[in-house]
């Protein structure tokens, strides 16, 4: 049976400049790991497909995805931060690693959408710098590297104003008109935002949580109707042919492995 793992990262997770603390560091020496296990990454697209019947086993076969959440600038920019130096973003260890081993490489940046909550989350939770911009997206999706998708309107984040109930959980998003808010007005909004044939698939549920409203009944009865084929949770597990497309899972660095050697259980699913 083909089960295929997505792996999740987190940029703004920067707390010292090891692999057991910074995500920059982590995602470049997995890449190192992926390549030298001979596993390709493939893309949520192609997961998809396969998932769908429309790819064969082969095309996923010994395979990857790459994730990252919340999309602060991290994500895109080299930056330095004021306490840690320079680091090097996910989007540029990427390009070096494509450019050094010539492998395919992707990862799809699952982007907390709503501009002012993001302007409130980078003076809260980030540094403050202005460093959760979105003037990135279009050259991300255009570079064919990081494809953008649906993180939610807000995260319905605990520092924010209209923070929804219970702090930090998607949970209590559990009536039609809040899922309309964090999932419909951001699907609006990425694709007005993002030029050219781009269309928002995918979205990852915030904290990995969610109300059995949203899952059981807001997803399966309008995700198709607004652009999804499919969402993420956290649930640190292989995606295979039985996964439900409305909770597919994923494994959270420095959370679902803290080194290489725990990283290659995943992958060659030991
Ligand atoms: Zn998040």
């Amino acid at each position: 049976m083909i089960r295929v793992p997505i792996l999740t990262y987190h940029a703004n997770n920067i707390n010292g400049m090891a692999y057991n603390n910074n995500d920059h560091i982590a995602l470049a020496n997995d890449l190192a790991t992926i390549h030298e296990l001979g596993i390709k990454i493939i893309t949520l697209d192609q997961l998809l497909a396969w998932h769908a019947g429309q790819l064969p086993d082969a095309a996923v076969e010994h395979s990857v995805v790459l994730t990252c959440d919340d999309g602060t600038d991290f994500d895109f920019h080299d930056i330095v931060h004021p306490d840690f130096g320079v680091q090097i973003s996910f989007f540029n260890t990427l390009k070096h690693h494509q450019k050094n081993t010539g492998a395919a490489v992707h990862m799809t940046n699952f982007v907390i959408v709503s501009p002012a909550a993001r302007v409130v989350l980078d003076e809260k939770c980030l540094v403050g710098k202005g460093w959760w911009q979105d003037d990135w997206w279009q050259l991300a999706q255009d570079s064919g590297l990081m494809a953008i998708a649906n993180h939610s309107w807000d995260h319905n984040h605990g520092v924010l104003e209209n923070n929804n109930v219970d702090d930090d959980s998607f949970r209590c998003i559990n009536d039609k008109n809040s899922c309309d808010i964090q999932i419909r007005q951001a699907q609006t909004y990425l694709n007005q935002h993002i030029k050219g044939s781009y269309q928002s698939n995918y979205f990852a549920y915030p904290y990995g949580n969610f109300s059995d409203y949203l899952r059981f009944e807001y997803l399966p009865e309008y995700g198709h109707e607004i652009g999804l084929k499919a969402a993420f949770t956290t649930a640190a597990d292989h995606v295979d042919k039985d996964s439900d497309v409305w909770a597919m899972p994923r494994f959270v660095a420095n959370n679902d492995w803290k080194n290489k050697h725990q990283l290659k259980s995943i992958l060659l699913q030991d």
